[in-house]
């Protein structure tokens, strides 16, 4: 047995738009990670095993490649090359799933739609402060990820016994990927009861490793080379750490869309640093990604410096500007976030 997190209220009125609703739609952050992805295609799985034939996931821009194994991703629609039916589908849906988002400024293109449509909409997320526009919110920060969100959905409804395969592959690969493969915000041991009862729905764990984090292109780890041995910018007195890409080092290196995934990391394992920052130069703007361990709070970081927010350990933003202006912010931060000042950042949340 495990805990009942979400609210009971919350549970039975979205299992009646379960049962009622004939069109769904569900919809995740822009730039969708494995997290997104695996909670949206999992919930999707579940509902068509449930006997639901109209239901789409529909994605603002386009994902990594590495996640396009996922069971149902062909089936995904990506707003940016199809946005007419994409809104059509919304217009129509009388139930649309909000996941792994707390604000419609997260899902960018599609706000609007999401927003004007009269579709029942129901929130299943774990960031802090959830907006209130849908009928139903399941929010708890708490929670490792929102796949887990979903298995807790489902098992709630009593529907654990429609889980599929497809369901618990997708579910177990968001609850991988936004705890890094369990090495952060995993220790409460019911993840591991959860992932216990995936493996008994079929899924290989190990091979969904492999498929996610072992599949990359050379250039994308010669790029990693680069990266560590020449951008990675060590500030001791801070205990904090900078990597920076341009679009012309990012077009030396063939970049693609994931291809960066996961190097904001890896000056954490330097020892002695505890916050790390990863900016790269975008067509359009500067994306920011922001990871500490600890205590340092890096979404007030990012929502401070880089119009962004997330977790306490892991968020992201962007900045408008040139990229050296974008380090200029970080370096300003870093003096006025001195990482020694953290108790009282934190009586600030
Ligand atoms: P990543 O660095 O992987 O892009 O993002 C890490 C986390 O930060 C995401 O899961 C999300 O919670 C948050 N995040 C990323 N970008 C933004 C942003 O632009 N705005 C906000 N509010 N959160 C973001
Ligand atoms: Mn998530």
């Amino acid at each position: 047995m495990i805990t009942k997190i979400i609210q009971e209220e919350k549970i039975q009125k979205a299992k009646k738009y379960v049962e009622k609703g004939e069109n769904f739609v569900i919809v995740t952050h822009v730039s969708p990670d494995g997290d997104a992805l695996g909670s949206s295609l999992g919930l999707y799985h579940f509902l068509m095993a449930y006997g639901k034939d109209c239901v789409t996931v529909i994605v603002p821009n386009e994902f990594p490649s590495f996640y396009k194994w996922m069971p149902g991703s062909k089936d995904i629609v990506n707003y940016e090359k199809y946005p007419d039916f994409a809104e059509q589908l919304i217009r129509d849906a009388d139930v649309i799933f909000c996941l792994d988002f707390n604000e419609p400024k997260r899902i960018e293109k599609l706000a609007p739609a999401v927003v004007a449509s009269s579709g029942r909409k129901v929130m299943i997320d774990h960031h802090l402060n959830p907006a209130d526009f849908c009928r139903v919110t399941m929010s708890y920060p708490e929670m490792s990820s929102t796949s887990e969100m979903v298995f807790r959905f489902i098992c709630r409804m009593g529907m654990f016994d429609l889980m599929d395969k497809n369901t618990a592959e997708c579910i177990y690969t968001g609850m991988m990927t936004d705890t890094g493969s369990f090495t952060y915000n995993s220790n409460k041991p019911e993840i591991y009861t959860i992932i216990g009862e995936l493996i008994k729905k079929g899924i290989d764990k190990d091979k969904i490793y492999r498929q996610v984090n072992q599949v990359y292109s050379e250039s994308r780890l010669r790029m990693m080379g680069y990266v560590l041995y020449e951008k990675m910018k060590i500030y001791p007195e801070y205990n904090a750490a900078l990597i920076t890409l341009s679009e012309k080092e990012l077009n030396r290196f063939h970049y693609v869309t994931g291809d960066t995934e996961g190097f904001v990391n890896l000056p954490l394992s330097v020892e002695g640093v505890s916050f790390s920052v990863f900016i790269r130069e975008d067509s359009d703007y500067v994306k920011i990604s922001l990871r500490s361990v600890g205590d340092f709070p890096c979404n007030q970081f990012a929502s401070a410096y880089f119009n962004g927010g997330g977790h306490k350990n892991a968020s992201g933003g962007e900045f408008y500007g040139t990229l050296s202006d974008a380090v200029a912010a970080f370096e300003k931060g870093l003096e006025e976030f001195n990482p020694n000042k953290i108790e009282e950042l934190n009586k600030n949340e």
